[in-house]
């Protein structure tokens, strides 16, 4: 048996039985890691120590007879987007590079009470702005797939870590695709529940309106396994949502059979790659045999979506980033001439091109005269997106598109042009704009053997139907058994 192959499920079974324990499972991992973080850099920080303490802590209390949880000995890898107590949190940024939180925050928190073991922190673009993984303060991320190119963004070393199988599962953040692009990218499942499903208590914010914590893992399954721990509420945090957390496992298994699915036009305009179109077109057909019922939706404020998303969540940046300014936490300039100084030097030392950019014209936004031009524009615009989906969902129970217009980019390919990276999110935002959960899941290669990404959208807590139909479509494909083999 390789223990590096074993599903969430068969993995926590054998741990909670006892066939296997929780320290031999961490060092089959650590010694993964090992082996291709040199060439991968999936992760910012490796906790070798502190997972394998985690993971005698409960070889002993299983030894004791105690329940450790449904994610016994479960190796993850946190986004380094997470607050850990004791263990430094840096959001991929130079600000925070020295930053140890002295809490917790509540994703992870509850990962290590199911007794997941936390394997270290996986690198990502600064404060989560960026798909290429390349606005790293930490150096890039590859992909598995093709170490020559970029593992996807924001959460790239997530799903990077996953792919090549450095953790069995994963946590990133969604603000608009960050877990399924990666995810799309390194050929994982990935989902972005409705916002408010998961507690942001203890994630560092991007845009506070569209953040959104969710898993990156290998099936659709274990994907769902981790859901059921994290998601629910939390007093903590005051968007979270009240609602009892679904049953994601059991809907993996349901069946497609008389669900509706939307297939909306805009999502198959030019500038779709071919071969991804014919992937995706193709797991449509299939659902359909399987016997769902295929609907053409339109969503017709598609085409504002890009302007909205990137004017909205600079304005929220721009207010979230206000804090780093040197006196409370973090990098700190050092000898100012003034306030004004250690601000300013503090911050031009501590922030990267893009994060600066986007402070920049967030701050434009919101500026006195301005907000009502754009920033309450932009969120009049998102209303309207909104409607859309509430008004397709009339029609359809989920709507199945691509998670990206293109293939997988090489590195440097794409990171002297901010636009072209930012059209490619054109399928992930609408998304995060109307409040849904969405899921990506491997649909098929490409002829140069690049992963391509199926997402599933679904009205707001309609995870139980997404995890339905991404099931389903698995369950007659191996996409997700292939291992990508690391050229080094
Ligand atoms: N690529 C998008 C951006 O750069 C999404 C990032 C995210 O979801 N965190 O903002």
């Amino acid at each position: 048996m390789d223990i590096v192959e074993l599903t969430v499920t068969a993995l926590a079974e054998r741990v909670r039985g006892r066939q296997l324990s929780a320290v031999e499972v961490a060092q089959a991992y650590l010694a993964r890691i090992a082996e291709l973080e040199p060439t991968l850099h999936a992760f910012i920080t490796v906790d070798a120590e502190g997972a394998l303490a985690a993971a005698r802590a409960l070889d002993l209390r299983l030894a004791r007879g105690e329940d450790v949880g449904p994610l016994a000995g479960v190796p993850i890898a946190l986004k380094d987007i997470f607050v850990t107590q004791g263990l430094r949190t840096t959001c991929g940024s130079r600000i925070l590079a020295d930053w140890v939180p002295p809490y917790e925050g509540t994703p992870s928190a509850r990962l290590r009470a199911a007794g997941a073991v936390v394997l270290g922190k996986a690198n990502m673009d600064e404060f989560a702005m960026g798909s290429s993984n390349e606005n790293s303060a930490f150096g890039v991320c590859r992909n598995p797939w093709d170490v020559d190119r970029v593992p996807g963004g924001s959460s790239g070393g997530s799903a990077a870590a996953v792919a090549g199988r450095l953790c069995l599962g994963a946590l990133g953040t969604d603000t608009g695709g960050s877990i399924r692009q990666p995810a799309a990218l390194c050929g994982v499942v990935g989902i972005k529940p409705t916002y408010g499903r998961v507690s942001r208590y203890g994630v560092i914010a991007f845009a506070s309106s569209l953040d959104q914590v969710g898993p990156i893992a290998r099936t659709t399954e274990d994907a769902a396994a981790l859901l059921e721990v994290i998601a629910g509420h939390d007093p903590l945090d005051a968007t979270s949502l009240p609602q009892p957390v679904g049953r994601y496992r059991e809907a993996c298994r349901r069946g497609v059979r008389g669900l509706r699915i939307g297939v909306p036009a805009e999502y198959f305009a030019a500038g779709l790659d071919p071969e991804i179109e014919t992937a995706v077109r193709a797991a449509i057909d299939q659902l359909a045999a399987q016997g769902a019922e295929v609907v053409d939706i339109s969503l017709p404020h598609t085409k504002y979506a890009i302007a909205t998303y990137y004017l909205l969540c600079t304005a929220e940046a721009s207010s979230n980033l206000a804090r780093y300014d040197g006196v409370r936490f973090g990098l700190r300039a050092a000898r100012p001439r003034d306030l004004r100084d250690l601000y300013s030097r503090t911050r031009h030392d501590g922030f990267g091109p893009e994060v600066r950019r986007r402070i920049i014209l967030g701050t434009f936004a919101l500026s006195a005269g301005y907000y009502d031009a754009y920033y309450a524009k932009g969120q009049r615009v998102r209303t309207l997106i909104r409607q859309d989906f509430s008004r397709a969902f009339e029609r359809c129970d989920v709507i199945v598109v691509s998670t990206l217009p293109i293939m997988v980019f090489k590195l440097g390919e794409r990171l002297d042009d901010s636009l072209q990276m930012y059209l490619a999110d054109i399928y992930t935002i609408s998304c995060n704009l109307a409040g849904l959960p969405g899921l990506s899941l491997p649909c098929g290669f490409s002829r140069q053997g690049l992963p391509i990404g199926l997402q599933v959208l679904g009205p707001p807590l309609g995870e139980e139907q997404v995890f339905a139909v991404a099931g389903s479509y698995e369950q007659a494909h191996d996409w997700h058994r292939r291992v990508p083999e690391v050229r080094r």
